[in-house]
């Protein structure tokens, strides 16, 4: 068991007016949306449960593969060369997505959404043409997103260079995580954590000055366990793992995660990565960025990017950067 701290402000006052607790959920992307907050009782909680849900329906509607009426399908069915006016929630992920995926030199790329149809995953999945007949080879037909997508944020629209399926499941969760957290702002709450799907994003400390403390999943397929606690002031932290969304092919489990380079699934002996970021967003994209690169060249960047992270391999090892 480890246990990972962000840096609180120095001197957070603890309250002194007494706050409720409330716990909020909803659905969202097939998934749940939680949060909870500290509040005075400004707004009745059904308001809040409202406010919150807007914000992830949102996202969803704008970045979602599964509805082919979101936004980002939009661009993908869009002819190559025609400029594409998009939301600005929308450009803002796209830019991030593209700077992340450039950062890690390819490892995370927003593009990958034929790739990811192409082994069986996805709102496209087409499992027929799945399983492999090798590792490798599924390069020819798809698009690395820097390179054939160009974001104009100033016009906000997009164009596409080359026929493109983008995908953004390895990034919008985070993102909704840090609307859910602006929501709050905005109706005033300063003490909260929010979520979708274990991508988490805190805003000041709970009201006694103490942090919020995450546990963290062990990789396990078969057991839940926890493998360390992060304490978490204003930030965010998200884990990808091997261990989660997998399926098992002719007795090998695939992930869900796949190298663009190969533009194959990953496969090594990392079981997980968890990032702490300043945003949700960043620690989701980076998460899935690091497990794809792997343990040693995923902690060769955290450490040369400064990025706080834990890797967990396979054997149960342990490898950690804290950002200084
Ligand atoms: P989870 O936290 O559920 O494991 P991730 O945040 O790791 O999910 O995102 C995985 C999803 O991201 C995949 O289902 C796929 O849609 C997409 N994806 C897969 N490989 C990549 C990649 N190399 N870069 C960006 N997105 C990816
Ligand atoms: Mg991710």
């Amino acid at each position: 068991m480890w246990k990972m701290s962000t840096d609180r402000p120095a001197g957070a006052p603890a309250r002194l007016s007494p706050l409720s607790r409330v716990a909020l959920n909803g659905p969202t992307m097939g998934s749940r949306w939680s949060a909870v907050v500290y509040t005075g009782g400004e707004l009745p909680a059904d308001e809040l449960s409202r406010a919150f849900q807007a914000a992830v329906d949102l996202v969803d509607t704008q970045m979602s593969t599964w509805r082919a009426d979101s936004d980002l399908n939009r661009i993908n069915a869009a002819p190559v060369g025609r400029w594409i006016d998009a939301p600005p929630q929308l450009i803002d992920v796209l830019s991030a997505g593209i700077a992340i995926g450039r950062a890690s030199d390819g490892a995370f790329d927003i593009g990958v959404g034929d790739l990811v149809a192409g082994w069986g995953f996805g709102a496209h999945a087409s499992p027929g043409r799945s399983v492999p007949a090798r590792d490798s080879g599924r390069t020819a037909d798809w698009q690395a997103a820097p390179q054939s997508l160009e974001v104009d944020p100033v016009n906000r629209r997009v164009r596409k260079h080359a026929a493109l399926a983008l995908d953004l499941s390895g990034i919008a969760k985070g993102y909704g995580a840090d609307c859910l957290a602006e929501a709050a702002r905005r109706c005033g709450i300063v003490s909260g954590l929010y979520g979708i799907d274990g991508e988490l994003r805190a805003i000041g400390s709970k009201p006694d000055g103490s942090a919020w403390a995450i546990a963290l999943e062990a990789p396990d397929r078969t057991s839940r366990g926890a493998a360390g606690v992060v304490d978490l002031v204003d930030a965010g932290v998200a884990t990808s793992g091997t261990y989660r969304h997998w399926r098992d092919v002719g007795g090998r489990s695939i992930s869900h995660t796949i190298d663009p380079r190969s533009g194959a699934p990953i496969a090594h002996d990392l079981a997980s990565v968890t990032v702490i970021a300043e945003t949700s967003m960043a620690a989701d994209a980076w998460a899935t960025a690091l497990l794809v690169l792997g343990p040693e060249a995923g902690l060769r960047l955290a450490t040369r990017l400064n990025l706080s992270v834990v890797m967990i391999r396979e054997s149960g090892e342990q490898m950690q950067h804290i950002a200084s």
